[in-house]
């Protein structure tokens, strides 16, 4: 089936920090899978390397204080085409991050705390029906 997976995970260096953070058990679902890179960061505008994020409220702002709300949304959005575009029933999404994360998401304080939350993406694939795996879930595929 085919599946959206965060690009990072798959060994793509599209991460703030201009790296990837590949995943050897995703990397094997493509034996039995189409796995479909996709960062959203990177999509809805964002350079890498970029300064790190975090959801603040209903906003997400960066280490500097801008608002980059925005970024995140389009990327949310156009992550959801491409979703629905391949009927993707699943999506294997980078844990702990602000558009990627489900569950469990930094505080937004940048002391490397967390709370429970989802990602902006992760959020609005939920929302709209699709099933989101982190990386440290995907025995059920
Ligand atoms: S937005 Fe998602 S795919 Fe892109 S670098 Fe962050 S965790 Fe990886």
């Amino acid at each position: 089936m085919n599946i959206l997976v965060s690009a990072c995970l798959l060994g793509v260096a599209c991460r703030y920090d201009g790296k990837s953070k590949p995943d050897n058990n995703v990397i094997k679902l493509m034996e039995k899978h189409n796995l479909i890179p996709f960062c959203p960061e990177v999509t809805g505008g964002l350079p890498t390397p970029r300064h790190p994020s975090e959801i603040v409220g209903e906003k997400v702002i960066n280490d500097i204080g801008e608002d980059v709300t925005a970024q995140y949304k389009k990327g949310a959005e156009e992550a959801l085409k491409i979703a629905k575009m391949y009927n993707c029933k699943y999506a294997i999404l980078k844990e702990k991050s602000p558009s990627c994360g489900k569950g469990k998401i930094h505080n937004g304080k940048f002391d490397g705390g967390y709370i429970e939350g989802d990602g902006i993406t992760a959020r609005l694939f939920i929302e709209n029906g699709i099933k989101v795996l982190g990386e440290s879930e995907i025995n059920c595929l």
